[in-house]
């Protein structure tokens, strides 16, 4: 069955997206800790991170040190964090989080309720 990443990947689950090329997508993790939280996911489905071939690995990296520039100009962070984590859904995936303190990408938080209108916003800037 195909995960949730691949249908959103595929149009079949909506997603506030931030960018796309042939190999990977971006979209706004929708339980952000903060405004500007995106996952980057690799189309080519795969569960752990490194049992990708290398060369989707690496190019997942400058894809999504792209996709960093775009949040760290938006948000004004010090730094954006780059994590991987989690087994909820097993489909490769890092999380890009704009952080000024380590305490910014502690997962244990309680995350942000953002509107639609204001996810659809962020994406939109992210992307531009
Ligand atoms: P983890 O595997 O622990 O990294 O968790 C997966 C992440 O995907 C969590 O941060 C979820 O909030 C996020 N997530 C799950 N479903 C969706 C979705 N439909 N749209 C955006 N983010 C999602």
């Amino acid at each position: 069955m195909a995960s949730i990443f691949s249908k959103i990947i595929d149009g079949e689950i909506p997603s506030y997206k931030v960018a796309e090329d042939e190999n990977y997508y971006a979209f706004l993790d929708i339980n952000p800790l903060a405004e500007g939280h995106t996952l980057v996911v690799p189309k080519k489905e795969v569960d752990y991170i490194f049992d990708l071939d290398d060369k989707t690995l690496s190019g997942m990296m400058v894809f999504a040190k792209k996709v960093a520039a775009k949040i760290k100009a938006m948000t004004g962070c010090k730094k954006v964090a780059v994590v991987v984590l989690g087994l909820e859904v097993a489909h490769a995936h890092i999380h890009l989080i704009p952080m000024n303190s380590e305490a910014d990408v502690d997962f244990h938080r309680e995350k942000l309720q953002l509107t639609p209108e204001r996810f659809a916003e962020i994406a939109r800037k992210l992307s531009e």
